[in-house]
């Protein structure tokens, strides 16, 4: 008998009732193949019954939910046009429903006498009518006005829609499932646990998410599966992080000769949170597990003499690195600036770049193999699999968010648990930042050297051009250099290219014949990129007309203009970052943001560049408009596509989920204690495949 026993929520889709092969085979291309997924296949919004309208109580131009019974449906035609017309009625009056297109497969679904939710801007001519409404069909008992209930509404597809799988499909078959599995539905937090987050139970808020019986319940059930999605993420993070502290790297516990004497050459003086820094990274190196740590601040802030400063520790004892950094020209800077400072004290770099082949390169690889090359600084190059370390301890990767996993992997592999040291100038909303990186140790660098001048920062619209131009020149004639960008976007790569360089000709030959304007771009060589860039550090070009290239890592100290083109069309992150490249010198700065054209509204957003200098405070507010796409490449993330939550708006969800992910892990990192057990099955069931790829980072 035991052998047939099953836990009816790991029933195979297709054998649940209503569903069968072909929606069954539907249901699995989005991910749904067990009871227990479809019972996780949240709506995407409810029908509100408070803004349910008798038609005669409508309102042209309101947004409305009308429920109703249809009457009439048909293609009518006037002389312009064919369009699909159904009329519905609900007691007090007769709206109609216009569709002008889709209309072959919008007009089969319609039957007389039918109950049907629709929802629309209310139009009128010849009675009350709404174009393309939202629609809805709904079962006799499935009234919201007569029995209060708020109605789920789930996304669907054209495909799923003709298998029947519309939003009343999915009540239909998801009745199903809570009445074949919903009674197994039990809890994996404890009552304790539950009470003191003040948590609805596991089966109540999956009965409530799909059927609510009022809007406060509802508030509770999301509240709660939204705590568990998090909680789950946090204790991957959690069990990634007591993983690696678990790991056997050799450590780097003494200061020596290099780091000592560097030490003492710097032409500065660290600033508190680059000592503070410091400190967590020698008590990290000391140890013998996994350095796993963060390095966030602004551009700026000086991140780079902490790298340098990790590296000789490492090699004081015995150790290589590698400097991994995102493109040529940042990677050439930290080279460097890093060779400036090592050759004093006899300290090995090379810097690895994907031109570099034959019987240079060749050498180069033999003298990283023996040892010879101490710190090896590169861009992608340096992870090609032909390149091997004697003895890899540490691994420094620069504007970390634009390396996949993948990447960060490979090179990692070059060694045996080297620590990692990864830096980031992207403020990442703290939200974002314990969901992303929930696994490393944090540290910001919320400070910058005493030296840098404020930067001003105004938004001027395109008409201002001339005052603007006239500015620039100003600037020039006293001694200080500006850039000018402009954002290439890649859909329309070729019409942005075109755009700048039209500007740039008429910019060198007719605004500003006198001076000395450079060009440079994505798409030209390398090296005619760093000619130019070497000309204007060298202030032999005083105007340098660029697009994002020079987002990270220049460090020309005598810039003090910015002027930004079709700022709209940039993130504010973003924003803030170009911004960081002026400013770096003695002279303040000033950055002036010019959107593109008739965008009263988005030079609002811009308005916030004007207000503050603060990059948390930027990140976050561009989180709240934008959404966390922008922030990192969703290929690296994917994995962690929530299905409830939402990390831009439950931040303080998630830092609560962690708290309390931490603490369960931190007690019992097996999750073998008998309190945990519940988790431990959720986790195995449904998130130990994201564990598989989370160990590869
Ligand atoms: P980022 O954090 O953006 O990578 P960098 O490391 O490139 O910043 O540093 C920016 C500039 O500030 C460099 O020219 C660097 O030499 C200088 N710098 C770094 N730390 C200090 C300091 N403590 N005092 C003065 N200047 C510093
Ligand atoms: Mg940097």
């Amino acid at each position: 008998m035991t052998n047939f026993a099953q836990n009816p929520l790991d029933t195979e889709i297709t054998y649940l009732k209503g569903v069968g092969p072909v929606r069954g085979k539907l249901l699995n291309e989005i991910g749904i193949s067990t009871v227990r997924e479809l019972l996780q296949y949240y709506p995407r919004k409810y029908l509100d019954r408070t803004n349910i309208k008798p038609i005669n109580h409508l309102k042209i131009g309101e947004e409305a939910v009308i429920i109703g019974r249809v009457q009439s449906f048909g293609l009518r035609k006037t002389r312009r046009r064919n369009f699909f017309q159904i009329v519905i009625s609900d007691g007090s009056g007769r709206l109609q429903c216009n569709w002008f297109n889709g209309i072959s497969w919008i007009s089969d679904k319609f039957t007389i006498n039918q109950k049907v939710a629709v929802f629309g801007k209310i139009d009128f001519y010849k009675g009350f009518s709404i174009s393309h409404p939202e629609h809805d069909i709904l079962d006799e008992n499935e009234d919201p006005t007569h029995t209060g209930k708020i109605i789920a509404q789930y996304s669907s597809s054209a495909s799923l829609k003709s298998a029947g799988l519309d939003s009343r499909g999915f009540r239909k078959i998801i009745t199903n499932a809570l009445l074949h599995g919903g009674r197994e539905l039990s809890d994996h937090f404890t009552s304790n646990l539950r009470s003191e987050v003040g948590l609805n139970s596991y089966g109540e808020s999956i009965h409530t998410i799909h059927q609510p019986e009022n809007a406060e319940t509802l508030k509770q059930a999301i509240y709660r599966l939204k705590f568990d999605e998090l909680f789950f993420l946090q204790i991957l993070m959690a069990k990634k992080k007591a993983f690696t502290k678990k790991e056997i790297s050799t450590p780097y516990p003494d200061i020596g000769n290099y780091t000592r004497e560097i030490y003492e050459k710097l032409p500065f003086q660290l600033t508190n949170a680059q000592i503070n820094a410091m400190r967590d990274i020698r008590k990290d190196l000391g140890q013998p597990h996994q350095m796993n740590r963060l390095i966030q601040g602004d551009v700026g802030c000086g991140k780079t003499v902490v790298a340098l400063l990790s590296s000789t520790i490492v090699a004081d004892n015995g150790g290589q690195i590698a400097v991994l950094a995102p493109t040529e020209i940042l990677a050439r800077q930290h080279y460097k600036s890093m060779k400036e400072l090592c050759d004093l004290v006899d300290l090995k770099v090379e810097l690895l770049l994907g031109g570099k082949k034959g019987d240079e390169r060749d050498k180069l690889l033999q003298k990283v193999s023996t040892g010879e090359i101490q710190i090896l600084i590169g861009t992608h190059a340096i992870i090609q699999p032909d390149i091997e370390f004697k003895n890899l301890g540490l691994v420094v990767i620069d504007e970390q968010h634009r390396f996949g996993v993948e990447q960060r992997k490979s090179l990692l592999d070059k060694g045996n648990h080297p620590h990692i040291l990864a830096m980031t100038a992207t403020p990442i909303p703290r939200t974002l930042a314990i969901t992303y990186h929930g696994d490393m140790d944090v540290t910001i660098i919320d400070e910058l050297p005493g030296n840098r001048q404020p930067i001003k920062t105004f938004v001027v619209t395109s008409d201002q051009q001339e005052r603007v131009y006239n500015f620039i020149r100003k600037e020039v004639n006293n001694g200080s250099q500006c850039f000018i960008v402009y954002p290439i976007i890649e859909e329309s790569e070729k019409l942005d290219l075109k755009a700048s360089e039209t500007e740039f000709k008429k910019l060198s030959k007719e605004v500003f014949p006198e001076i000395s304007v450079g060009y440079i771009h994505g798409k030209i060589k390398s090296v005619e990129r760093d000619k130019q860039m070497e000309a204007f550090k060298r202030n032999e070009i005083q105007i340098l007309v660029a697009t994002t290239v020079i987002e990270v890592g220049i460090d020309i100290p005598n810039a003090t203009v910015m002027v930004i083109e079709n700022a709209d069309r940039f993130g504010l992150a973003q924003l803030h970052q170009l911004r960081g490249r002026i400013g770096r010198g003695d002279k303040p700065g000033f950055c002036i943001l010019i959107p593109g054209k008739n965008d009263g509204f988005i030079s609002e957003r811009l308005k916030i560049m004007e207000s503050t200098s603060d990059g948390f405070l930027i990140a976050d507010e561009d989180l709240r408009l934008r959404g966390p796409g922008d922030f990192f490449g969703t290929k690296q993330h994917g994995y962690m596509k929530l299905k409830i939550a939402d990390i831009a708006r439950d931040g303080s969800i998630a830092r609560l989920a962690r708290q309390y992910a931490f603490h369960v892990i931190d007690d019992d990192p097996e999750l073998k204690k008998s309190d945990h057990q519940g988790i431990l099955q959720k986790f195995k069931t449904e998130y130990s495949h994201m564990y598989a790829y989370l160990q590869t980072g």
